[in-house]
C-alpha cells in the first residue's frame, strides 16, 4: 500500500463522528495490522450496508428492509407515533426498551439559522400519517432547545384538528441525534411522564 492510500483511509476515517486525525491514524494502523480479522470483514460489511440498507418510505428509520421492522412489527401499537428529529434518538428509546409503538423520524428540526423550513423535514409525512383511523397519540421526543421547542409547537399547531393527543417527553431532552447522551432510565421516566402538548 502507498502512503498516499494510508493518507487517504485516515482522511476518511477522520470524517467520522468522534474521530479526529488522531484517533484516525491509530484505526488505520489497527485495521492495517488486523487486514483479515478486522479491515476485510469491515470493508465487506460497509460495502453490504451501502448496497442494502435504506430509509422506510413510513417512518424515516434506517433498515434493509422497507417498510422497517418496526412498521412491519404486528406487535407494535400502531395507535402511537413518536416523533424524533433523527434515527439515534430512535436507536435511543429502542435500547431503553419501553416504547412499542411506531415512530416518525423528522429528518432534522426547524432551524431559521440553518435555513431548515417544514419542507426540509418530513413533516408531510407525519401529518399524512396522523389523520389515519386508528392513531391516538403523537408523542414529539424532539429536544428541549429553541429549534427543538419551535419545531415542537410549529408541530402542534399542524397536528391540532386531526383528532389526535400531542404529548411531549417530560423532561428537556437535547436535540437531533443526542437523546442517544441521556441513560436508559431518564429516557424511560421521560417517556411515562410525558404531557400534553
Ligand atoms: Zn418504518
Amino acid at each position: 500500500m502507498a502512503v498516499s492510500d494510508i493518507d487517504r483511509l485516515i482522511q476518511l476515517l477522520a470524517k467520522l463522528p468522534g474521530l479526529g486525525p488522531r484517533s484516525a491514524r491509530r484505526a488505520a494502523l489497527q485495521l492495517l495490522k488486523k487486514r483479515d480479522s478486522l479491515m476485510q470483514p469491515l470493508a465487506k460489511a460497509l460495502l453490504e450496508a451501502a448496497a442494502n440498507v435504506r430509509q422506510c418510505t413510513q417512518c424515516g428509520n434506517l433498515d434493509t428492509a422497507d417498510p422497517c421492522a418496526l412498521c412491519a412489527d404486528p406487535r407494535r401499537d400502531a395507535a402511537l407515533i413518536c416523533v424524533v428529529a433523527d434515527v439515534a434518538d430512535l436507536w435511543a428509546l429502542e435500547r431503553s426498551g419501553t416504547y412499542r409503538g411506531r415512530y416518525h423520524v423528522l429528518g432534522g428540526t426547524l432551524s431559521a439559522l440553518d435555513g431548515i423550513g417544514p419542507e426540509q423535514l418530513d413533516v408531510a409525512g407525519l401529518v399524512r400519517r396522523a389523520g389515519v383511523a386508528g392513531v391516538r397519540e403523537v408523542i414529539l421526543a424532539i429536544g428541549a432547545t429553541v429549534d427543538g421547542q419551535t419545531t415542537a409547537h410549529y408541530l402542534a399547531d399542524r397536528l391540532a384538528g386531526l383528532g389526535v393527543a400531542v404529548s411531549r417527553l417530560a423532561h428537556g431532552v437535547p436535540v437531533g441525534g443526542e437523546l442517544d447522551y441521556l441513560d436508559d432510565g431518564t429516557l424511560m421516566a421521560a417517556l411515562k411522564a410525558r404531557r400534553p402538548v
